[in-house]
């Protein structure tokens, strides 16, 4: 069984559509268990959202022009899609009833003045309800045999409406007791992705981009061999390619590696959007629906000795990614030796300023310790700091609290680097040899990531030699 998830851009519009619709015939053909999940259209769940933000502010003409956007980009599609007179009509209805829907809570939340997350879960996941069945529509025009199923039969979550997380147990429970009939009789649910509903059936959405999310969670309920990411990019690559010419995508990662790239900016899938797979070992493909011949890559809990081997005993560096935006506060001075807990009260200090933390040094002669916020964060942060140490800088045991600004992350991904030496040292003749200047440095004792924090100026010559220098180019 495989569950086949599509993003907003490869149901963007009809041609899109049409593409997703041959991927699904095509993969039919092999494996008759399938499962689709998909997105809103690209943009809608966002005008749905300012729409109803701006109603909340007592402004209308925005959900009233949103509503001829949705109208007019649903029915083409579906015009374009659905040949079937009497199927067009009834599903240019349920569009119009739907858009009505929004249209009523807009006005609701214009009346109130307030937009609650309640509200807001209703109204952002419409898109996920106006575009599924139309793909199924689409998909039935084809002579395959789709059904429309609405994700809030399934993914039972909790109430945090506007970010809800899953509850697994009472899911599973759902998910097989609707899907598991329609899959045994031979047909293709098409379901919502974003959408879930609370044990009491109110609407509610599992946060941004939680397509992917409903994906892993209904493949892991329903114990699917391999849970498909289908979007616009060829998998996962070895770097930014806008940075470097020569980056390709991969084959293979961990579901570890994935998560070290996804912390570190790259496109890749959320963390959190991988456990329900990572808890039962299912493995996740990220494909392109506009390049439908090319394997992308495949994510899976330890790599395979094919793909390792094909790289002559398998790459230790996999993937760089870069973080821009950030800043280096580094708390030194010589009365810091020897003294316990100054890291603690630093990082209390950060903490209280709801400052996320992306990296962090200390030298073992501990004078200094270094850490990176994104830059936003840098000043308060700073001043925070001033003020936890205020005597220890009056007695100059510790100097002033220094800030830089304009400083990247550059992280080398890769489980391969576990127990191989010379990496390093490699990483950084590649750089010294091309005089770019490391500020800092980090490596986890997980020793699947090390990062370089390097001036923004520097950031995509150092991507570029790296990648050359680990000849991740192939
Ligand atoms: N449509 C939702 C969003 O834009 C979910 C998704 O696309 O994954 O956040
Ligand atoms: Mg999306």
């Amino acid at each position: 069984m495989q569950v086949l998830k599509f993003g907003g851009t490869s149901v963007n519009d009809a041609a899109a559509i049409g593409q997703v619709v041959s991927i699904v015939a095509d993969q039919r053909t092999s494996d008759p268990r399938l499962v689709v999940v998909t997105s809103a259209m690209r943009g809608v769940t966002d005008l749905l959202i300012d729409a109803a933000r701006a109603a909340a502010k007592g402004d209308r003409t925005r959900y009233r022009d949103a509503r001829l956007i949705l109208i007019g980009r649903h029915h083409d599609a579906a015009e374009a899609l659905v040949h079937d007179l009497d199927e067009l009509n009834r599903l240019q209805s349920v569009t119009d009833e739907r858009v009505r829907e929004f249209e009523r809570l807009c006005m609701a939340v214009a009346i109130l003045g307030e937009l609650t997350d309640r509200g807001l879960a209703v109204i952002s996941g419409l898109g996920e309800r106006l575009l599924a069945p139309i793909l199924a529509a689409a998909l039935r025009d084809r002579g395959l045999p789709a059904a429309f199923v609405d994700a809030g039969e399934l993914i039972v979550s909790d109430d945090n409406f506007a970010s809800a997380a899953p509850l697994m147990d009472a899911t599973r429970t759902a998910t097989r007791g609707r899907l598991l009939p329609l899959l045994d009789q031979g047909d293709i649910p098409v379901v919502t992705g974003f959408v879930a509903a609370t044990a009491d059936g109110a609407p509610t959405v599992l946060g941004r981009g939680g397509s992917d999310y409903s994906a892993a969670i209904l493949g892991a309920a329903l114990d699917a061999d391999e849970v498909q990411i289908w979007t616009d990019v060829d998998g996962v690559l070895t770097a930014d390619p806008r940075i470097v010419s020569e980056a390709r995508s991969l084959p293979e990662l961990t579901y570890g590696e994935a998560a070290e790239l996804a912390y570190f900016g790259a496109k890749v899938l959320h963390p959190k959007t991988m456990l329900p797979c990572i808890d039962r070992g299912i493995p996740i493909s990220v494909r392109n629906t506009f390049n439908p011949t090319f394997p992308g890559t495949r994510v899976v809990a330890q790599a395979t000795n094919g793909v390792a081997a094909q790289r002559g005993g398998g790459p230790a560096v996999k993937a760089l990614t870069v973080i821009r935006g950030l800043t280096l506060v580094t708390v030194a001075g010589r009365g810091m030796m020897g003294v316990p807990g100054i890291a603690a009260r630093t990082f209390t200090a950060v903490a209280g300023q709801d400052a996320n933390v992306l990296m962090i040094s200390q030298a073992s002669s501990e004078q200094s310790i270094c850490f990176v916020v994104p830059e936003g964060d840098a000043t308060k942060v700073a001043r925070e700091l001033e003020a936890t140490f205020a005597s220890e800088i009056r007695q100059r045991a510790i100097d002033r609290i220094a800030v830089e600004r304009n400083i990247v992350i550059v992280a080398a991904v890769g489980e391969g680097m576990k127990g191989t030496p010379g990496i390093a040292a490699r990483l950084f003749s590649a750089l010294g040899d091309k005089n770019v200047n490391v500020i800092a440095v980090a490596q986890g004792s997980s020793e699947t990531n090390i990062s370089l924090a390097l001036a923004a100026a520097d950031a995509d010559a150092a991507v570029r030699y790296i990648h050359a220098a680990f000849n991740l180019g192939g």
